[in-house]
């Protein structure tokens, strides 16, 4: 038996390869030349596979390494060499990926075998009988998920009670730093021969990527290797967790980072296990490392959120990646490429992205994407610029998260847009203070552009939203708008549409 070890698959310590030492792996690069891709995320991905690929061998594995254009490709120069070899894979999460492989290794008369995908916590199974039990209607709900899991597993459990008394601390976790406060320093890792030539490699294969190319002797800032990955584990779990809790939510200038855990790269591509990071977070909370809050609130955003995204995903394809329910027809403005934008709150975000690939969960969620969607942005082109801007980004993960949560293309993940005025933006942050645009301004000149956005854009889907339980208060205040509120709303949104497809907003 082989096992094919995909590059969202670099572990040796679940699945399937656990019982063999054949393995398969192919680094196929004209995908990348698809869209215009972080140069970071070809970095961490092709400096992970070829360090993984060693580390096998170092411990005795014996591992065919394809270079090729495509799987298509790699997998034919497989069977040549192997004919009719029987192929196991740990079932990839992205839509259609499986069959895709599947085909093509039947195609070249070998076979495979898909099995569960043991880098998630939970299983299909799991998901699907929670669902046809306790789910009705098009949303499912993450919170109901999230204590079915811990009930079934026994996370942060005890004798069938959450540990803490409480399933949530959520009101604790809504926290702006203090002045005195300064995040801990972030960990960045050494370059070694392998990740030199691959970054010679991409800088060369793909210069039109979208994003800024570290120079080649400047510390990496994504683990490449396992050691890497799980001393960033370490340093979260000793250094970061305490004060993620409260902090989850603030957004503060020049800082990019906060006390956000940065392991979504590694646990993307099977670095980390979501398993022992749940571990780690919970044996915290029992040595005294950190508080049941912080404890509870990061365990949450993985076998909450992150399993629920993953099976929520799985069961909404492939009608999730073309829903646009609101009927949205913008393009992405151009300050989404460079960042040009006096608005203090979107210019920090677009350039933590374009610097390394990465914003944090409210800068993705409260900035870049409640600005697009207000803005009328198609989910599909926020979609598109997510996927190749982030290096934790892959179909599975990025979809969901982007056009169900982030666009509301879609009811299935939440009843109610994420749509905020700027006050969510000041009270979360301290960027409106040093921002050109006036936070209590609506209209007119210099108002800030997220206030007219919000009123316009609960107008314009009334239909849609008035009827959601959860917009009630809203449209209170929507109704109490006369005409000529509304003809200043409307005149300050077709200026901020044309400054901003100018470039000059
Ligand atoms: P932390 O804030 O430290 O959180 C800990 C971990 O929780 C993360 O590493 C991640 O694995 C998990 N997590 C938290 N929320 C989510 C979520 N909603 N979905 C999945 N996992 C979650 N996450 C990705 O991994 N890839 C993406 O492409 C991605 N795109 C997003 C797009 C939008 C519009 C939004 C709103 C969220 C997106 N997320 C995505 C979820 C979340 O923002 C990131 O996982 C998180 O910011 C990664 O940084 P971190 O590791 O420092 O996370």
């Amino acid at each position: 038996m082989t096992v094919w070890v995909l590059g969202d698959q670099l572990t040796a310590d679940v699945g399937p390869i656990q019982h063999t030492d054949h393995v398969l792996m192919i680094e196929a690069h004209g995908f990348a030349d698809r869209l215009r891709y972080h140069p970071q995320k070809l970095l961490l991905l092709f400096s992970s596979m070829r360090h993984f690929r060693d580390s096998l061998r170092a411990d005795g594995y014996e591992v065919t390494y394809i270079t090729a254009e495509t799987f298509g490709e790699g997998v034919q120069t497989y069977f040549t060499a192997n004919p009719g070899d029987r192929l196991v894979l740990m079932e990839p999460p992205s839509h259609g990926a499986g069959d895709r492989l599947q085909h093509l290794v039947e195609n070249c008369g070998g076979t495979l075998t898909r099995v569960e995908n043991e880098l998630f916590v939970t299983t299909h199974a799991m998901f699907d009988s929670w669902a046809g039990e306790h789910e009705e209607g098009r949303t499912y709900r993450q919170e109901n998920w999230y204590r079915h899991v811990r009930r079934e597993t026994g996370i942060l459990m005890e004798d069938g009670e959450p540990i803490g008394g409480e399933w949530n601390y959520d009101d604790k976790n809504r926290e702006t730093p203090p002045k005195e406060w300064s995040p801990p320093p972030v960990p960045t890792f050494s370059h070694d021969d392998i990740t030199r030539s691959v970054h010679a490699f991409v800088s060369d294969r793909y210069p039109d990527s979208w994003g800024r190319v570290p120079s080649v002797e400047e510390p990496l800032q994504w683990p490449v290797t396992r050691e890497q990955a799980v001393s960033l584990l370490d340093h979260v779990i000793d250094d970061r967790l305490e004060a993620f809790g409260p902090y989850q939510d603030a957004m503060l200038t020049d800082e990019w980072a906060l006390s956000h855990s940065l392991l979504s790269a590694a646990l993307n591509i099977g670095l980390l296990t979501a398993q022992e990071v749940v571990d780690r977070a919970a044996a915290a909370y029992q040595t005294g490392t950190a508080p049941i809050h912080s404890v509870e609130g990061f365990i949450r955003q993985i076998i909450g959120w992150r399993e629920f995204m993953r099976h929520v995903y799985r069961r909404s394809m492939p009608e999730l990646a073309q829903a646009n329910q609101l009927s949205q027809t913008e393009p992405l403005p151009p300050l989404y490429w460079g960042g040009e934008t006096e608005m203090q709150c979107l210019s920090e975000a677009v350039n933590h992205v374009y610097d390394r690939g990465y914003a944090h969960h409210i800068e993705r969620l409260m900035v870049l994407s409640n600005f697009a969607l207000m803005y009328g942005v198609t989910p599909q082109a926020l979609n598109e610029w997510f996927h190749l801007g982030f290096v934790d980004a892959y179909h599975w993960v990025t979809t969901p998260n982007v056009i169900g949560m982030g666009s509301f293309g879609s009811d299935v993940l939440s009843s109610k847009p994420y749509a905020s005025s700027g006050n969510y933006i000041n009270k979360m942050s301290d960027h409106c203070k040093s921002c050109p645009y006036a936070i209590s301004k609506t209209t007119g000149e210099n108002a800030c552009p997220f206030n007219a956005l919000y009123w316009d854009f609960l107008k314009t889907n009334e239909e849609t939203l008035r009827g959601t339980g959860r917009m009630g208060l809203m449209y209170a205040h929507v109704d109490k708008k006369d005409d000529t509120e509304w003809a200043a709303i409307r005149s300050r949104v077709d200026e901020i549409r044309s400054l901003a497809q100018e470039g000059e907003l």
